[in-house]
């Protein structure tokens, strides 16, 4: 790092005693990198550095930084109408984004809720499924069942349905409203109790809400597609609604366009955000299936969704998103998921051997190494390798671009066998 106060902009210096910043303690956490520029897989920061981005900005920019597709498109939308309000006005990047998602996902996923972010889509689909019920005249369904190790996002519907202690969340515990918190169904002895835990809750409980294949930010942990199947058949059986939170999964991260139909498993809503405009804007979507809106299909205005952020549908950010799905078509996106996921478990074997190294995994283009406790200085370490890492918890993890050259993949690795070796062996 240079020396502080160097070549640090302006801009930095007296922006800082102003901008409030996220997951922070402000008073003794390293004051953020100044960039300057963006492409492809790599960040330039103000002094001229260049950084290798391990996370694509928490896993958005999955086609990397300022690929010119999408800035043509979203350049030619900004001429033409940067935005109109969703109630009353329809647009055509808006409606063409909900074709084109209907007829990706797979089965009757095909009726889109447009939002502005990964939580309030959250937010949305749990307001459906507690909806749905009421609207089909059954009293009490008010709860969602979610699972440890479970991230779902940070505003107070969604704090309460992620991991109640290891979440970022916990001392929220009174305020929050209590939801059902259950284990993932790995095994047959978490698949009864989990069966006893639904049986007890059944008359309370609206839907089940899970991420797919990858639990997140909640530590990168994997399980296989036979828990979500064990899921669908449990909610089947209960007559519970199923959620995907596919915000972290969709889009090809974990090496199939969506964890749900790679599954063979359909869920009844669907939330999509991060990587849904490649990292270009804002937008979230909640999807869901025919007979999830049917319940609100009436003559009865009480039975609308009573829902409609400002900035529903933002014009600009679908036209990323359309952008974004061209290239998913046009480019060979899921061929460079799998050589990244080859190339990843090749690059980070080796921290199999290190101490304090607890398990070392890999899914498409999501890279993990799972350590006993995080050791001080791991970021700077990194920063000093010319890569951008943000391992948080105990997991320093990589969710790199799809564009991604072998040379950086390569040098990322490196420095994460590098670093933690250094480290952990001193
Ligand atoms: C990031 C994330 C969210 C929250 O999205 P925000 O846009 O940060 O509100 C919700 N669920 C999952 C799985 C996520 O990865």
């Amino acid at each position: 790092m240079s020396a502080p106060g160097s070549s640090e902009p302006g801009w930095l210096k007296s922006g800082l005693d102003h901008v409030w910043l996220p997951y922070a303690q402000m008073k003794t956490a390293a004051p953020p990198l100044p960039v300057a520029a963006s492409q492809g897989a790599r960040l330039t920061l103000s002094d001229g550095r260049v950084l290798i981005d391990g996370i694509a900005s928490w896993w958005t920019a999955c086609h990397g930084y300022n690929h010119p597709h999408i800035a043509q498109a979203v350049r030619e939308q900004l001429e033409r109408m940067p935005h109109v309000m969703f109630g009353g006005l329809a647009h055509e990047p808006a409606y063409r984004l909900a074709s084109r998602l209907a007829a990706l996902l797979p089965g009757d996923l095909e009726r889109v809720f447009f939002t502005e972010s990964g939580s309030v889509a959250v937010e949305v689909a749990m307001k459906m499924a507690v909806q749905y019920w009421m609207n089909r005249g059954v009293k009490g369904r008010t709860k969602i069942l979610s699972f440890r190790g479970g991230y779902h996002g940070d505003t107070f519907a969604t704090m309460a349905v992620c991991d109640p202690e290891e979440g970022m969340h916990a001392k929220f515990a009174g305020v929050l409203a209590p939801q059902i918190i259950g284990d993932l169904p790995r095994g047959e002895a978490e698949f009864a109790s989990l069966c006893a835990l639904i049986e007890a809750h059944t008359h309370e409980l609206a839907a089940i809400l899970v991420e797919p294949r990858v639990q997140g930010a909640g530590g990168m942990v994997f399980h296989g597609d036979d828990v979500l199947r064990a899921l669908r058949q449990l909610a089947d059986e209960f007559g519970l609604l199923l959620i995907f939170d596919e915000i972290f999964t969709g889009f090809g991260r974990t090496g199939a366009m969506f964890a749900c139909a790679a599954s063979g498993v359909t869920p009844d809503i669907i939330t999509l955000s991060k990587a849904l405009t490649g990292g270009t804007s804002p937008l979230a979507a909640t999807v869901a299936r025919r007979h999830v809106f049917e319940a609100f299909w009436s003559d009865d205005a009480d039975k609308a969704l009573m829902h409609g952020p400002t900035f529903m549908g933002h014009a600009l950010a679908c036209a990323a998103a359309n952008a974004s799905l061209d290239l998913f078509e046009t480019e060979p996106r899921m061929a460079q998921v799998a050589h990244i996921a080859a190339r990843l478990e090749a690059g980070l074997a080796p921290c199999r051997a290190l101490p304090g190294v607890r398990d070392v995994r890999v899914m498409g283009a999501v890279g993990v190494v799972e350590l006993e406790c995080m050791p001080k200085g791991l970021q700077a370490a990194f920063i000093e390798k010319g890569v951008w890492i943000r391992p948080f918890r105990n997991v320093v993890y990589l969710t790199p671009a799809f564009v991604i050259s072998n040379a950086e993949l390569d040098q990322l690795t490196g420095a994460i066998v590098e670093v933690l070796g250094a480290t952990l062996r001193a």
